[in-house]
């Protein structure tokens, strides 16, 4: 829709972790159209549904345009901005004051730019000396952090999506790519299609719209899928599939406090026979044998995979599974061969996993525990040794947790900033966590009321991407840039601004210099201030100015070392990896190395085949809760709907969420098609509507989780137990029992 556009303004899009490029379509003051960026070498030109439609939520009679101050009788007024902003800083300054300097938490944002992530996580860990900053990404990607990080000793992929078409084989498990990361899943087929031999695997509990285009499927009971991965490791044992070689130079087996040889992992995963892993799983061992041999044997085997392993109590361990696939079969450091957690927010790896803006991290991916680290980002942010807490602070559940009412003293967090994210409809089990977010002093910025707004005591208007601009990192280690193409309607504001003001008001300009109206002018600093902190490392940005950025059509991956430097598709190969070849020259690892974990901790270059026990989900059906309850997303809604139920037409394709239900189940329990349906677990509940389908496995219901309303709000139910690596919630596996209503 080129209609009457004036101007067309270089961004990214506002929702998915895929990171398609855009052009933004400006008629007078107002973004009239989107459309892809045909140079962008994430989307090539094409959007989903979300992606192209996004300009019409910004124009919503809802947005919020002034800030508002809840009153003694509960209804809100409006404020000015220093009437907020003082309210603010004199309640933050009080409770520091009279309860320490953790009792004010910072709870972000995947959505937020890297330059609001990162000056927030300045403020609160250098100016407040406090580690008590968390973000939703802790919710989806933390257990994929953690299984990169324990069995390479740094985060995210080696590879690129440019390794889709480059794969012989694609094992995508846990995801429902079609509907989650659509135009990345469009690659996918288009290969698939002009390359029939490429065989696709899905392992999933759902007969999916991925596994529409799969050569074959292994169905799962949610929660068993670690017997299938071990059972996937005993096959390429069992026959000879493994890279010797491979495995010899660059891996270690471990048990997490020992080293085991290669017979041990195979005595192990004996217990993993396929048949007996049927037992365990419901996936027939014969589609064990195809998948482990497919993968093993294709000579490029790609993985992909999102929350259905990440939110899980075994996130972490059903990771580093899926790492050990890889490293057996070498199956990584070479084109289309690369073991790929996709993203689930826009800038969930750009702006919390690398400008470190979780409880446990600083900017860099290190951790707060780190001394060396920690001395060097007090240096770098000029403040004195010792500035910053080595203790880190809580998790998110624990946060939240711990949120409350000044006189209860077993909540330590008496107040907290929430930003660009909706916790009172997205976190599980939310009967829990509603109370503590009323009794504290609340303040949430976002661009339109939200079931969190109403918890609210100030409530921030803030700008869309597209009024205020900024840089979003993808899953592929690419950082984007968007021009502000529009002013904010009434006086909302950029983050950027707001961060700053308080900053101004708390005592802690010095620590923020980007004070300033102009945005662009203000992120240009916040960035500077950032990748400054990344040189020399192995995800250095320093390169990644953001005149290349703003001039680029399609960013830049990571490591970039210098302006001159293109950025880079592969980590941790000869010739590819920059950081490599840095440490090469400096004799710091061995100049004969052409593939070399080199973020080992053991500084051996690496990585970690580990050995773990099997263990099911916190809660598995039992007589009394005889049903698996999983969630996920569809294509056209994002998270909590707060932006995509505003659009018409999205709101209008899928205007509530349903409960998904095998025939046989239905059959056995008298439910027909579009009955309403309670869904009961030991926590909450919820009523749907049934939609009946074979696409789902007999005793396994499945939600989306996008509806709003609170008899349908799918997180009533979910389970809130936690993975004790990452601390990133069950939210895929709850038990349940049902009732037609
Ligand atoms: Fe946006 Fe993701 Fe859709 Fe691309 S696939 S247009 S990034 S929501």
């Amino acid at each position: 829709q080129d209609d009457g556009v004036e101007k067309w303004v270089k961004g990214v899009c506002r929702f998915c972790g895929y990171g398609c490029g855009v052009y933004v379509g400006v008629k007078g003051e107002k973004v009239v159209s989107i459309k892809g960026n045909p140079d962008a070498q994430t989307n090539f030109g094409f959007l989903c549904v979300k992606g192209f439609l996004a300009y019409k939520s910004m124009y919503h009679p809802d947005r919020l345009t002034h800030p508002l101050i809840r009153q003694s009788d509960g209804n809100f007024k409006r404020a000015s901005w220093n009437e907020a902003l003082d309210l603010i800083a004199s309640k933050f300054k009080y409770f520091h004051e009279k309860h320490g300097k953790d009792s004010v938490a910072y709870y972000g944002s995947g959505q937020c730019t890297t330059e609001e992530t990162y000056s927030f996580n300045k403020l609160w860990k250098a100016g407040f000396r406090s580690n008590m900053v968390e973000g939703n990404p802790r919710l989806c990607m933390a257990s994929a952090v953690g299984g990169y990080i324990s069995t390479y000793g740094a985060d995210e992929p080696a590879g690129a999506y440019a390794d889709f078409e480059k794969s012989k084989c694609l094992f995508i498990v846990g995801s429902n790519m079609s509907e989650c990361h659509p135009v990345g899943f469009r690659r996918i087929m288009r290969h698939k299609r002009n390359n029939p031999d490429v065989k696709i695997i899905v392992c999933e509990p759902r007969k999916t719209s991925t596994a529409s285009i799969a050569d074959l499927w292994l169905p799962v009971d949610p929660g068993t899928d670690l017997a299938v991965f071990h059972s996937m490791a005993h096959e390429i044992i069992k026959n000879n599939w493994i890279d010797q070689g491979f495995v010899e130079r660059h891996t270690r087996i471990t048990d997490g406090s020992k080293a085991l040889t290669l017979e041990e992992y195979g005595k192990f995963l004996e217990q993993f026979n396929p048949e007996a892993v049927e037992k365990i799983t419901r996936c027939p061992a014969e589609n064990i044998r195809q998948a482990a041999q497919w993968f093993a044997t294709s000579g490029a085997s790609m993985s992909v995979w999102c929350m259905g392993l990440n939110q899980r109590t075994r996130g972490v361990w059903a990771n580093n599974l899926i790492h050990n696939l890889h490293l057996l079969t070498g199956n990584i450091g070479k084109p289309g061969a690369d073991p790929f957690s996709m993203t689930g927010q826009p800038n969930a790896c750009g702006g919390v996993r690398e400008a470190g803006a979780l409880s446990h991290l600083l900017p860099g991916t290190k951790p707060v525990a780190n001394d060396a680290w920690r001395a060097h980002v007090e240096k770098m942010w000029k403040v004195p040794p010792g500035t910053i807490d080595p203790k880190p602070g809580f998790p998110t559940m624990k946060m939240f947790e711990s949120l409350g009412a000044e006189n209860d003293p077993n909540k330590p967090i008496k107040a907290m900033l929430v930003c660009t994210t909706n916790p009172a409809q997205s976190l599980p089990n939310l009967n829990k966590y509603l109370k503590g977010m009323d009794d504290a002093f609340l303040v949430v910025l976002d661009i339109f009321p939200t079931r969190t707004t109403q918890f609210a005591d100030v409530i921030l208007p803030a700008a869309f991407l597209y009024e205020k601009g900024g840089v979003y990192g993808c899953s592929e280690r690419r950082s984007q840039f968007t021009e502000k193409a529009v002013n904010p309607p009434g006086e909302a504001r950029a983050d950027l601004w707001i961060v700053a003001q308080l900053a101004k008001r708390m005592g802690h300009e010095k620590l923020l210099p980007w004070n300033e109206a102009d945005t662009m002018k203000a992120g240009e600093k916040a960035w500077n201030d950032y990748v400054q902190i990344t040189k020399d490392t192995g995800h250095t940005l320093l390169g990644a100015t953001y005149q290349r950025l703003r001039e680029s059509k399609t960013g830049l991956q990571w490591p970039v070392p210098s302006i001159d430097h293109p950025g880079t598709y592969k980590r941790y190969v000869k010739g590819m990896d920059p950081h490599m070849e840095r440490l090469q020259k400096a004799g710091t690892i061995p100049s004969e190395a052409t593939v070399y974990f080199y973020e080992d901790a053991r500084k051996e270059g690496k990585a970690n085949i580990f050995v773990r026990p099997y263990q099911e989900a916190a809660e598995m059906p039992d007589r009394e809760y005889p049903f698996f309850f999983t969630t996920g997303r569809t294509v056209e809604q994002w998270h909590t709907g707060t932006m995509t139920m505003r659009i018409p037409e999205i709101a209008r394709s899928h205007p509530n969420d349903y409960l998904e239900i095998h025939p046989d189940d239905a059959r056995r329990n008298r439910i027909a098609m579009g009955d309403m349906v309670k869904v009961v677990s030991r926590r909450g509940e919820v009523t749907l509507p049934a939609r009946i389908t074979d696409g789902t496995m007999p005793g396994v219901l499945f939600t989306h989780m996008h509806d709003q309303a609170i008899s349908r709000m799918c997180n009533f139910v979910c389970n809130d137990a936690v993975d004790p690596g990452s601390a990133e919630p069950e939210y895929k596996i709850a038990a349940v029992k049902i009732q037609r209503v």
